[in-house]
């Protein structure tokens, strides 16, 4: 890999900026100030400054950054100026939200492959998907050269499946499942978790009220 690595909190940062260069470059702004960018996203502006300094895009003083510009930069990063194909496993109440979710709107992000154990949802077309059986998992996602992989099946399913994943060459699983799978190090795992997502601000809303700024 060429790239230079930049920091994990940076690269974590990297979509939301995106997302807002582009909606500024969709109503028609062209520059931007790191200090109106960091009362937008809510990350102060050494930060932003020290991040976007990682790729060499340094603001002129007095002018701040030019929108099209930076957008055109964060698109080559994040890849998205190709169609990344992802599959989904287990076409659950999750699942079909995310089937239906329109990834594509923001980031080109495609699910183009469903999987499921359920013979009723083999062979059908999900939200415009096609759902595979199990048993056509790992051929399919060579075949469809697909490296990134959504779990949404039931706990007791998911280290099994991973393992065939692993096997068909994944080389990413976002993992909504609460189990902490197991995978070779080269295999990167993103974990969402809805219901400790949702307890932990249920936590923080009780212990410290609704107004803390924590980060
Ligand atoms: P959720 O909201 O978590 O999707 P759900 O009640 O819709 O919950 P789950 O029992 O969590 O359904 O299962 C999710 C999906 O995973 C279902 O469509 C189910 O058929 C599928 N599934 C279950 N076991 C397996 C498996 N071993 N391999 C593949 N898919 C499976």
């Amino acid at each position: 890999m060429a790239e230079t690595m930049i920091p994990k909190a940076t690269a974590k940062r990297l979509p939301l900026y995106y997302r807002y260069l582009n909606f500024l470059a969709n109503s028609g702004t062209t520059k931007i100030s790191s200090t109106e960018l960091s009362e937008a996203v809510k990350v102060d502006s050494a930060t932003i400054r020290r991040d976007f300094s990682y790729f060499g895009a340094l603001g002129k003083r007095g002018y701040g950054y030019d929108v099209m510009d930076l957008l055109k930069f964060f698109k080559k990063i994040l890849n998205q100026d190709r169609l990344t194909n992802v599959a989904l496993v287990g076409v659950g109440n999750l699942g079909h939200a995310l089937l239906n979710y329109n990834f594509r709107q923001a980031n080109n992000i495609r699910i183009s492959a469903g999987f499921d154990v359920n013979p009723d949802l083999a062979g059908t077309i999900q939200s415009g998907v096609p759902i595979y059986p199990m048993t056509d998992l790992i051929d399919q996602l060579r075949q469809q050269q697909i490296e990134i992989v959504i779990l949404t099946v039931p706990t007791d399913a998911a280290q099994g499946i991973t393992d065939d994943l692993v096997k068909a060459g994944i080389k990413g699983i976002m993992n909504f499942t609460p189990l902490r799978i197991s995978v070779p190090a080269y295999v990167r795992v993103q974990n969402v978790d809805l219901a400790t997502e949702l307890q932990t601000l249920i936590y923080f809303l009780d212990h410290y009220g609704p107004t803390l700024k924590d980060t």
